[in-house]
This record gives structure tokens, C-alpha cells and sequence, in this order.
């Protein structure tokens, strides 16, 4: 793939529009081969056309993470529901203590205790206090908590003294240290919104209203299938010739972190009845991810079997890698349709293709915004070369160095070299209509992890 984009580099847009005129005036069979060349943005509008959010789905709480609240979630008591101790102390009325400090501490009896998850079995009276837990419901008759630091018991303790009573060397004023009722959350309200992404704190809260189980918009399964007659299982032996299929690995392990659920459907091989065989399996599916087989001279044999079963459009996507893409819609059964995403062959291709699309269809399915993948400014070390007009998403090591991004490459291109994608954390763009991105320039860049290097 290196040395012929490095070929083609010379190729202008000029000659692919015309060689697509040629192939067209031919009546060549590849009318929708090269003839357009979509810009990734044209290319994602066309493809998330096809995609909704997926119907809601009461779901246990600790399976939510990540997906998206499909109702409004209310607050059917208040949080704390109760007035409450913030500290281990004694409960009092303030004014009983009016003037105490540690050279007049005034003393109290002590009515009873209270521990967290009781309810008081005692009221405070005037001249009384009741021990009192962090947490635990304020009884009635009291209007602050002295933390016990505030008092003597620690010396009452020490010297075996009952604590029948205790004295105060701290005045407080009227609410101190207590936890109003509704302080958090008050009954009724509408406490998570609709459309909200679940985060750990957000699967709390649900929890403290006391769900454990939750409407949100279900995740997609995407089944994955790769093609090719060269393809071994991983796990299989080894055998020379042939390479282990790894975009169904990368690509299943995308669908995973983005949300989806990947149903792998193994390989099929360069023929039509694999493919039709393999393809039925994909068929139950939210969204079909296919590998390979979309590229000049292989996609016939493919174009031929997804025709059966549905609307197949080959795109040249004006970006670099993975140019060619394959999406349409298949037809399931009972006017079920499903989506296919026809991913370029070469590991990298893959993968960067799936990022710019598969992404965000799956963000789709599951209701989120239709956001693009969290973009940085950074200083290029280097420069990005871009000869045929595409936009290149390049390799990138993007590390933070005096307080400014700085962005290197992973070295050679290849699309064929997965290894250097495990090396970048970032994609660097060069716009389609830059010949080159010169070092010291300020290139935007995909970040695809953040890691606690890039800080
Ligand atoms: P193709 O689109 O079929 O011409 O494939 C392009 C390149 O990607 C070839 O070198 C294939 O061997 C390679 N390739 C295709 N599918 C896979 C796969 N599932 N895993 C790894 N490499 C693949
Ligand atoms: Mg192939």
C-alpha cells in the first residue's frame, strides 16, 4: 500500500475524474468505482442517513455505563431524606450553649444515642444532648451538632467518667453541622435528564434514587466479518502464505470501547458462496462491518454478493489511509434493513476508517451527539506530506512539552504497518487541500487516547 500510494502520489484529482469519465463512457461495470471522490464529511452525512438511536431499554444500573438515559430520572424522596449529622458529636439546641468556650464550658446531659440508620428514640429538651453519628437523623428538639473535639469527652473517657453528661467549650450557631433534608436532591425533582451519559457519578445518583435498574437507548450489536481467501483464525497454526485476520480483532475491540456490541462472524472467503453464507449470519444484526475486498480489482466478486441482498454503493473517500469504502443497505427479512460498513482490507485502513465512520454510527444507535473524536492543536516536529488531495490522517506521538502539544510521527505510513498505530495516540490531519503540512506548523489532531503521558 506504501509504495503504491507513494505512485499514485502523482496521480492529480484532474485524472481521476477523467479516468472515471472513461470508465463511464465505457460502460464499464465499475460506474461507481473512483467516479466520485466524497470528502469524509460527505461520506459520514451519507452514512449516518441510515442511523437512529435504537429503541430504550430498561437495563441493570452497572451495565449502563456509557449509554445514554432514554427518561427523565425522578427523585421520589428527598437525598438526605432526614435532617442528619455531618459529625460525630452531640446534638443540642444552640442556645443552650450560648457563650460556652473552653475556659466556660457549659454541660449538658446526655438524653441517648443515636447511630446512623436509627431513628431517635429521644427528643432534645432544653439542657440535654444526645450522642449523635455522623449521618445519623438529628432528634427532634435539636438545632446544631457539637463535634465530640468540641467537647470533653475524650478526658471523660480517659478517666472513667460516665458520659451521663458532657461539656461543651465551643458556642454553635443554629444549623451547625447538621445536613438539611433535600440538601442534595429533593423529592420530585428531575434529577438526571433524558439524553444524559451515564458516568460513574450519573450511575450513582441513580443508584441513591434507589434504581438498580435503568431505561437507556440499548447498545448496537455489529457484527464483523472479515474477507479473504488469505486469512487464518488467530489460534490456528501458523501456515506460511497465508496472515492472521486481525481487523476483525481491532475492529471488534472498536465497537467494544465506542459502546456497541461485536458480533464476530468469522471469515469468508473470496467467493460467492461464502460470502452469501457468511453475510446471512450478519443479518440479525444493528450494523454489518465487513473488511477487505472494497479496493479496485477485488470489489466485483463483493459488489456482486452485497447487490443480492441489497443497495451497495463503492466510494473513494478523499482521504488517506483507507480511500476506499463500501456502504449500503441490506436487506434482512421482513423489510428489516441493515446498515453495511464495507472497511478497506490493509489493518491501519481498518481502523482509521472505522474511527471517521463506524464511530460515529454506533454514537448514533446509542443517542449521543454526533460529536467528531476530541481534537487538540499541536506543533508538527515534522513535516505531513499529502501529494494526491486527500486528507491524511497520519500516525501520530503527541506528547505536551512546556505547556504546548507537540506532534511526531510514527515514522513509515504504510497501511499495511499496524504496529505504528499502536504507537500513536493521535491522527494527524493534513487537510485535503495542503500539499504539505511543514514542520513548526500547528496541526489539528484526532487524539485516539489520552493517556497520562499526553498531560
Ligand atoms: P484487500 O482489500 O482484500 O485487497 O486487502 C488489502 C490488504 O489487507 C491485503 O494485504 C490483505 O491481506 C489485508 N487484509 C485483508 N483483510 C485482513 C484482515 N482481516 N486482517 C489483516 N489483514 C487483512
Ligand atoms: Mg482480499
Amino acid at each position: 500500500m506504501a509504495a503504491h500510494a507513494r505512485h499514485s502520489h502523482r496521480r492529480s484529482e484532474h485524472n481521476h475524474a477523467e479516468q472515471a469519465e472513461r470508465r463511464h463512457a465505457g460502460g464499464h461495470s465499475h460506474r461507481h468505482y473512483g467516479e466520485t471522490m466524497l470528502s469524509v464529511e460527505d461520506a459520514l452525512e451519507r452514512i449516518l442517513l441510515h442511523f437512529h438511536t435504537l429503541e430504550a431499554k430498561p437495563t441493570p444500573l452497572l451495565d449502563t455505563i456509557g449509554q445514554v438515559l432514554a427518561e427523565d430520572a425522578l427523585a421520589t424522596h428527598d437525598i438526605p431524606p432526614l435532617d442528619n449529622s455531618a459529625m460525630d458529636g452531640y446534638a443540642l439546641r444552640a442556645a443552650d450553649v450560648h457563650g460556652a468556650s473552653a475556659d466556660n464550658p457549659i454541660t449538658l446531659k446526655v438524653a441517648g444515642v443515636v447511630a446512623a440508620g436509627e431513628l431517635p428514640n429521644v427528643a432534645v429538651t432544653p439542657g440535654h444532648a444526645v450522642r449523635i453519628m455522623t449521618g445519623a437523623p438529628v432528634p427532634d428538639g435539636a438545632d446544631a451538632v457539637v463535634p465530640f473535639e468540641d467537647t470533653d469527652e475524650m478526658q471523660r473517657r480517659a478517666g472513667g467518667l460516665p458520659l451521663s453528661e458532657i461539656a461543651v467549650r465551643y458556642q454553635v450557631a443554629i444549623g451547625d453541622d447538621i445536613r438539611p433534608a433535600g440538601q442534595d436532591v429533593r423529592k420530585g425533582e428531575s434529577v438526571l435528564k433524558a439524553g444524559v451519559m451515564l458516568r460513574p457519578s450519573e450511575i450513582g445518583v441513580l443508584a441513591s434514587l434507589g434504581h438498580d435498574s435503568v431505561s437507556v437507548f440499548r447498545r448496537p450489536v455489529v457484527a464483523i466479518l472479515a474477507t479473504g481467501n488469505e486469512l487464518l483464525e488467530p489460534g490456528d497454526p501458523y501456515k506460511p502464505g497465508m496472515i492472521y485476520d486481525s481487523n476483525t480483532y481491532s475492529i471488534a475491540a472498536s465497537v467494544a470501547r465506542y459502546g456497541g456490541i461485536p458480533k464476530l462472524i468469522g471469515i469468508a472467503r473470496d467467493n460467492l458462496e461464502s460470502m452469501n453464507a457468511s453475510l446471512k449470519d450478519g443479518l440479525d444484526s444493528d450494523m454489518l462491518v465487513t473488511s477487505a475486498g472494497v479496493s479496485k480489482g477485488d470489489y466485483d466478486m463483493v459488489k456482486d454478493v452485497l447487490t443480492q441482498h441489497g443497495e451497495i454503493d463503492f466510494w473513494s473517500v478523499r482521504m488517506r489511509p483507507a480511500k476506499p469504502l463500501a456502504f449500503g443497505i441490506l436487506n434482512a427479512g421482513e423489510g428489516r434493513k441493515v446498515p453495511l460498513l464495507g472497511l478497506p482490507g490493509n489493518p491501519v485502513s481498518a481502523l482509521v476508517a472505522f474511527e471517521q465512520f463506524g464511530r460515529a454510527a454506533i454514537r448514533r444507535m446509542l443517542g449521543k451527539p454526533d460529536a467528531p473524536k476530541p481534537t487538540i492543536t499541536a506543533v508538527l516536529d515534522e513535516p505531513i506530506h499529502n501529494t494526491d488531495s486527500r486528507r491524511v490522517f497520519a500516525r501520530a506521538v503527541i506528547r505536551r512539552e512546556n505547556g504546548i502539544y507537540r506532534a511526531s510521527l510514527t515514522g513509515d505510513q504504510g497501511s499495511n504497518l499496524l504496529t505504528s498505530m499502536t504507537r500513536a495516540n493521535g491522527l494527524a490531519i493534513c487537510p485535503e487541500d495542503l500539499p504539505v503540512k511543514q514542520a513548526g506548523e500547528s496541526v489539528q489532531v484526532q487524539m485516539l487516547d489520552w493517556t497520562e503521558e499526553t498531560f
